[in-house]
């Protein structure tokens, strides 16, 4: 008891000690000044989700540093399209942006690495590989020539792998489907003998009524339902082999970053480390629902992808990997710390995630 109590008093004095140090790094820092930023997204504004993820950081940080960062945050096109929310931040016309970094692939090949690579890493494991194994250390090393410093700013969890018009029962039936599937999983697609396309979220329904397309993936049930994918697609294709557990990116103007004090700086780190959590969250609460809603109340028919496609599939990623690692040295070190990465995490998770899964699963009669 005496022990407990000692220990108690220690951590006591010790958050005390570290009150009292932040307290004069504030007072150094000008406390008084205000700063107004603006937030350009890749989404439609107040999108559920992804949208939201960003207007939540905004509100976080606004309450968090009392009123002294306010962040105003655009939709799609409202400041600037979807597809210019990089350069538009890079430039300094916004301070900060919220998007997926495989919508820059045609800019910077490597950046598709740190949305999703197909059959690659899966949320926890992309979370660890981030902020524990070195992977955020290189995405700021591929963003620094654009003046960008990356933050990770939310992740969905395993997608699903699309919606369709047609059954996909082998490779044949892949042939000539143009589908929305951008990152490193549109260039398997592609290989695989159908066209992937590059359409913002906005765009992808009218494009698929319209017959402009075939096929897209987009999120997951909580996502696609609010977009409505049921009403122009028949076949709800599972699993999301293309993007396993993506990341999506708070972007920040390197310049306007740096010129935050100290404390701003933390405010703004810490609340997207939450809002990268958050977005998980919500998405494993809401998924469910969601696709007892898709099935039972609209109709969708919930299709497996079979085991052929995905080995296939599988076996063409590993190829657009490698051939993406060998384009420079940068893309070689970010491609080989996250597969190193990968082995040891997939060794442990044998023993962890897999084997408790399984576990959950075990017929008492056999
Ligand atoms: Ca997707």
């Amino acid at each position: 008891m005496r022990i407990t109590l000692a220990a108690l008093l220690c951590l006591i004095l010790v958050s005390c000690g570290g009150e009292s140090s932040k307290t004069d790094a504030t007072a150094e820092a000008q406390p008084t000044q205000t700063y107004n930023w603006k937030l350009v997204t890749t989404w439609p504004k107040n999108f559920p989700g992804l949208g939201l993820a960003p207007e939540h950081f905004a509100e976080n940080v606004q309450r968090m540093s009392n009123g002294r960062l306010k962040i105003k945050v655009f939709g799609a096109g409202q400041l600037v399209p979807a597809f210019e929310v990089f350069d538009a931040v890079s430039q300094g016309t916004a301070e900060m942006g919220h998007g997926a970094a495989y919508y820059w692939q045609g800019k910077i090949p490597a950046s598709a690495f740190f949305t999703a690579v197909p059959f690659g890493l899966n949320a926890q494991e992309m979370n660890a590989w981030l902020h524990f194994g070195g992977g955020l250390e290189l995405w700021r090393e591929l963003y620094a020539p654009f003046n960008l410093v990356p933050y990770a700013g939310g992740n969905t969890g395993v997608q699903m792998a699309g919606w369709f018009n047609r059954e996909i029962n082998s490779m044949a039936d892949i042939k000539g489907l143009k589908m929305r599937i951008p990152g490193l999983g549109g260039e398997v697609f592609t290989r695989a003998g159908g066209m992937s396309v590059q359409r913002s979220g906005g765009e992808i329904y009218t494009s698929m009524q319209t017959g402009e397309i075939d096929a897209a993936e987009w999120v997951g049930p909580y996502n696609d339902l609010a977009f409505g994918f049921h009403q122009i697609a028949k076949y709800y294709y599972y699993p999301g082999w293309q993007e396993p557990g993506p990341t999506l990116e708070l972007i920040i103007n390197k310049q306007a970053l740096e010129s935050l004090p100290a404390d701003l700086q933390a405010i703004v780190e810490s609340a997207a480390r939450a809002a990268n959590q958050n977005m998980l969250d919500e998405y494993t609460a809401r998924n469910n629902a969601a696709l007892i809603e898709l099935v039972e109340t609209h109709g969708v028919e919930l299709r497996k992808l079979p085991d052929e496609v995905l080995v296939e599939l599988r076996s063409i990623a590993a190829q657009v990997v490698e051939e993406m690692a060998a384009e420079n040295p940068l893309s070689q070190r970010i491609a080989t710390s996250m597969k190193e990465f990968a082995e040891q995490s997939k060794s442990y998770h044998a023993i962890s995630e897999e084997a408790y899964y399984n576990a959950r699963k075990i017929n008492p009669s056999n």
